[in-house]
């Protein structure tokens, strides 16, 4: 039997940060992930935006975290090795509705202390932004805003939880869970665990773990967004993230100049019943295209590489409907960040997170830890917790003189095997031997980077398959690109691929 102070269920984003901040206490902890490895959930298709705080309802734990969370996310990612780009945001709008939301956005703004928040007359949005449409009326900006790679992150705060002694427990699936009288039993198939107390941050599933506990009290209903991605070609058409509010009451833009260079747009808005279902649709994607001729008209979108869906997890409170027996939700979703704590053992859930999630990822980490903390009865802080996680080699970020010393020392950082973002062998391999490693050719992209760049792995998947097949010692038709069953090669004579 494996016993633990505490179980974190889930390895995105939250359960990541949950499991970082839980070291910073004498706690024997373990993060269980369903799938092969960490942020290929909601966490892996997002909008990559570290927001300001303005959005939300000042005085709200929500708009508190945010604020707080957006002007310490440089030091935070400068503690985990994590590329920041500090690139401050621009909201704009085209008529009078718009025109008073950021009005009032920008009051919400200084309640909740945002620094550097100022309105722009259009010719000052023009002068930051000359591609934005001359018709913009009026503009928002805050220093604050940032953008981030979003699994890199959470990959790096689960790497520094490991480096502080938590486990991290990949292919581990929550089944049941029976309560005991100090705790609880977690059954995973072939494994079972034992633990004091339990943080629920399984995303979109959050609310079936919390009914393996109790009755519904509250359910994730899922809404779908798609996002286009333009090459680096197209990248110098904006510098800073470009919110664009809409005249009328519907969905708006965004649009986010990346960390590597890149312009990512969306998300629409569109229905979905399937919680999985990460697919584009036509109707987001052609509904994106024509709000970008509105915003930003010479937007090339000639260099479009990549679209993705993505999904999010709507909270809502149920009733139980008296005449079917039903579960069925409450008119209104919940907006707050939802945190519900279960008694009488130690249990809690991180609800349906949606924005600024990411970027208070760090915050409702040492949320709920501490709080796990006071419930496992006033835990001592580990003297020991070291925040620093060591980065990754990144032979992009070197001088051309640093890189030839490496290349001497071992030659495979010096043969590029991505050759649109210039990554080479000795970085995958690095990516794969790290812990928790990569896996899959996904697991890859998500550590280093490569197959994102315009040819979208088109040249380097074959040779990644190799080398992540020589390095875990199986056959490259063996290899997945992603989850289970999303093989590369078919295997000579079967039916796999
Ligand atoms: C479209 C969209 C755009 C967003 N943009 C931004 C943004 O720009 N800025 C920002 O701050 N926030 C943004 N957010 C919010 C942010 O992305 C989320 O708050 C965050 O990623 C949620 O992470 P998570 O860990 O809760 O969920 P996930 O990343 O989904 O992780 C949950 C994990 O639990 C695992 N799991 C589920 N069931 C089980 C089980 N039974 N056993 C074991 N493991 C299990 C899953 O496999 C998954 O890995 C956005 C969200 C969406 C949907």
């Amino acid at each position: 039997m494996n016993c633990y102070d505490v179980i974190v269920i889930g390895g995105g984003l939250l359960g990541c940060f949950a499991a970082r901040n839980l070291m910073r206490y004498k706690l024997k902890t373990a993060l269980l992930e369903r799938r092969e490895d960490l942020c290929t959930g909601i966490s892996r298709a997002n909008t990559a935006i570290v927001y300001s705080g303005y959005d939300m309802k000042p005085g709200t734990l929500k708009a508190k975290m945010c604020v707080k969370a957006a002007q310490e996310f440089g030091t935070l990612c400068a503690e985990l090795g994590v590329r920041y780009s500090p690139c401050g945001s621009i909201m704009v709008c085209f008529g009078p509705r718009g025109a008073q939301t950021l009005r009032q956005k920008y009051e919400q703004g200084l309640e909740s202390g945002v620094r550097g928040i100022k309105l722009l007359s259009p010719q000052e949005v023009l002068q930051l932004e000359p591609n934005i449409s001359p018709q913009v009326v009026l503009g928002l900006y805050t220093p604050d805003t940032g953008t981030v790679i979003p699994w890199e992150l959470g990959i790096a705060a689960a790497e520094n939880a490991l480096q502080n002694g938590a486990d991290i427990l990949l292919n581990t699936e929550v089944r049941d869970i029976v309560p005991l009288e100090n705790g609880f039993q977690i059954n995973c198939g072939s494994q079972t665990f034992e633990t004091r107390g339990i943080i629920n941050c399984a995303g979109l599933f959050a609310a079936e773990i919390l009914e393996k506990v109790s009755s519904p009290k509250v359910r994730i209903y899922p809404s779908g967004g798609d996002y286009l991605i333009l090459d680096t070609k197209a990248g110098g058409h904006i510098s800073h993230v470009i919110f664009h509010e809409p005249e009328h009451k519907d969905k708006g833009l965004t649009l986010v100049p990346t960390v590597d260079g890149n312009i990512l747009i969306g998300p629409s808005e569109v229905p979905v019943e399937e919680k999985n279902f990460f697919a584009t649709t036509g109707e987001g994607l052609t509904a994106l295209r024509s709000l970008v001729s509105e915003v930003i008209p010479s937007l090339p979108l000639e260099h479009l590489i990549r679209s993705f869906g993505a999904v999010r997890p709507n909270p809502f409170w149920v009733h139980q409907d008296p005449l079917s027996g039903r579960y069925v939700p409450e008119d209104k979703g919940i907006s707050s960040f939802t945190i519900l704590e279960s008694t009488p053992r130690p249990f809690l859930s991180l609800i349906g997170i949606k924005t600024p999630g990411l970027t208070c990822a760090n915050e409702l980490g040492s949320y709920v830890a501490e709080k796990m903390a006071a419930l496992l009865g006033n835990i001592p802080s580990n003297p020991d917790f070291n925040p620093q996680r060591p980065a990754p080699l990144r032979l992009n970020d070197l001088s051309w003189a640093e890189r030839a010393k490496i290349i001497k020392r071992n030659p495979l950082y010096g043969q590029i095997v991505c050759r649109c973002r210039k990554i080479s062998e000795g970085e995958i391999i690095d990516s794969i031997r790290r812990q928790p490693g990569a896996v899959t050719v996904d697991g890859v992209k998500r550590r280093t980077g490569s197959g994102t760049g315009r040819c979208q792995g088109s040249f380097c998947t074959q040779k990644i398959i190799e080398i992540l097949a020589r390095e875990h010692g199986c056959s490259p038709a063996e290899i997945h690109k992603d989850n289970k069953g999303s093989y590369l090669i078919c295997k000579e004579g079967g039916s796999q691929c």
